[in-house]
């Protein structure tokens, strides 16, 4: 249960920031969507052998981004960081319109989007007494169509009730000033309760200076085989944040979205985050400022002083 001052939901309670250790601050264990036929994440064993596998390389804790209606899992998560001895947070949240069916987001638009998602925060999901640690949401390219403005406007109300973070899917990396404008500046989500992901697959560093100067978190992740001709650009953004004074808002994850991604799948998976990023990362801005992407930035962009 939270206790005095501020505590990062984890799938196994609430705990002190600090012990979030090094922290892959976006990534998926489960994730099921219709746009990735046949490479859904649903393998317990894999989930399990993936973080096996990022716990020997060096991780402590694994936010994972997957939003409500795709494949959470959320009972299987307690016992799998148990396992693995790490540190888990489980999402609420809802993705883009084109991961469900339209009678499940008909189904959502009447029983209440931010109610549900307080209720994932607070009480748990579905029947699971899992609780989640933050709130996802998406844009669109370049722009926010009603089906991102619904879903902000309910992300907005559930933050104002509970105080968890507001983490936001950029479409290919676009879209960061739309989010600052409605969610902050219209629906008043302080700025430093916002993450941004994806921000690399987009590398215009005038657009990632902006958003950072908001007070926004920017979530750099990936590899990703999709963005393999963006990726290499990301040192010299994390560089470029980091002289503009914006090194403690920047938090790095992998992001596994498919199957093959998985280590255990012969792909880069979790491990890499801190087997192949990390060290690229040090060698252009240094071991403190990455060991404070993979440790202390993730701490305080999680923490949430908990209402209950
Ligand atoms: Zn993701």
């Amino acid at each position: 249960m939270s206790g005095p001052g501020p505590a990062v939901r984890t799938v196994t309670g609430d705990v002190a920031p600090s012990a979030l250790g090094v922290c892959d601050a976006h990534d998926h264990l489960f994730l099921r969507s219709p746009r990735l036929p046949g490479q859904e994440l649903d393998s317990v064993r894999a989930a399990a052998a993936e973080l096996a596998a990022f716990r020997e390389a060096g991780g402590r804790s694994v936010v994972q981004w997957t939003p409500h209606g795709m494949g959470r899992r959320a009972a299987e998560l307690p016992a799998l960081a148990r396992a693995a001895d790490l540190r888990v947070v489980a999402a609420t949240g809802l993705h883009q319109a084109v991961h469900y069916d339209e009678d499940d987001l008909a189904a959502l638009r009447a029983r209440g989007l931010a109610a549900l998602f307080v209720r994932e925060l607070t009480d748990g999901i579905a029947d699971s007494g899992v609780r989640a640690g933050l709130i996802k949401v998406a844009g669109g390219f370049h722009s926010l169509d009603a089906h991102a403005r619904w879903t902000m406007t309910a992300a907005a109300e559930a933050h104002h009730a509970t105080g968890a973070p507001v983490a936001v899917h950029l479409e290919l990396g676009t879209g960061a000033q739309d989010v600052l404008d409605l969610l902050c500046a219209d629906l008043e989500v302080p700025p430093a309760k916002v993450i941004f992901g994806h921000l690399n697959r987009f590398p215009d560093l005038e657009v990632h200076l902006r958003a950072a100067a908001a007070g926004a978190y920017l979530a750099f992740d990936g590899p990703s085989r999709a963005h393999h001709a963006t990726d290499w650009r990301m040192p010299e953004a994390v560089r470029t944040l980091t002289e503009a004074g914006h090194g403690s808002q920047l938090l790095l994850g992998g992001d596994t979205t498919t199957s093959a991604a998985r280590s255990v799948h012969e792909g880069p998976g979790m491990p890499h985050l801190l087997r192949g990023v990390r060290p690229r990362l040090e060698r252009a801005v240094g071991k403190d400022l990455v060991d404070r992407m993979l440790t202390a930035n993730p701490a305080a962009a999680f923490a949430v002083e908990w209402p209950v």
